[in-house]
């Protein structure tokens, strides 16, 4: 995800777009602190289409994939064949609320009017 300064487009303030994932970044050469075009994919979706490389000041960051997950610590692995990383702390808060949310999905069992709690 790439936080930007809110900016109008189309009707609506963008303030965020996808970034895909690691290879999206690293092809479109992406760095934290750029100026950036974005459009509306199909006119619904931001997306960056490119940084403006000419507005570049040399404070812009290389983005790093974090390692290990940011919620509970456990290594981040990609395995070959794989576009992203994932954790594989088999106790992760947000890996186990990911797979409640897949289990109760359309895709998965299918279930009307599950509500998460948090105590
Ligand atoms: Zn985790």
């Amino acid at each position: 995800m790439a936080i930007l300064e809110p900016v109008k487009l189309a009707g609506s303030t963008i303030s965020k777009t996808t970034l895909h994932n690691e290879d999206f970044i690293k092809e479109k050469d992406l760095k934290i602190g750029d100026h950036v075009i974005i459009q509306k994919a199909g006119d619904v979706i931001p997306e960056v289409v490119q940084a403006i490389k000419e507005k570049r000041t040399g404070n812009e960051k290389e983005f790093v994939m974090p390692d290990t997950c940011p919620v509970c610590g456990a290594p981040a692995v990609r395995e070959k064949n794989e576009a992203i990383k994932r954790c594989i702390g088999i106790e992760c808060p947000a890996r186990n609320l990911r797979n409640i949310v897949h289990f109760s999905s359309k895709a998965g069992m299918d279930i009307i009017g599950l509500r998460l709690c948090y105590y």
